[in-house]
């Protein structure tokens, strides 16, 4: 999508502190973390939201997932306990209109979220 920022990461136009990469899946560090460990995993294909996710998508959001596990314990994160995080919406406080997982982790957190 042409305007969309995520989409300039996934293309290479806009520079971010990519941790990984496949052929479906980016992952870059946030620019504004909120924990020790803030990473941001995001499908290439522009999806807005989770409720844009389709049947089709099955294997891509199972993909997503196991990437964060591997992530988790790359960070030394997977022990102590992290979260995976999708903000979904405007009341969810979405900024960025290109479905992403917040990986956060590497300090206690509270519950519930805010
Ligand atoms: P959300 O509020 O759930 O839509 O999350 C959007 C996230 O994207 C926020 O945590 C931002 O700090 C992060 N963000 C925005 N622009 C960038 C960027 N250029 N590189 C990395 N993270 C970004």
């Amino acid at each position: 999508m042409s305007d969309c920022l995520f989409c300039a990461i996934v293309d290479g136009k806009l520079k971010a502190n990519l941790v990984y990469q496949d052929d479906a899946v980016v992952a870059f560090k946030d620019i504004a973390p909120k924990a020790p460990v803030h990473i941001l995993i995001i499908p290439r294909k522009h999806l807005v939201s989770v409720s844009d996710i389709a049947e089709h998508d099955r294997a891509l959001i199972g993909q997503i997932f196991q990437v964060a596990a591997k992530l988790a314990r790359e960070q030394g994160i997977a022990e102590s306990g992290y979260r995976v995080v999708v903000n979904s919406g405007a009341d969810a406080g979405q900024s960025v209109f290109h479905l992403h997982y917040h990986l956060l982790g590497g300090r206690q957190m509270s519950w519930p979220p805010g």
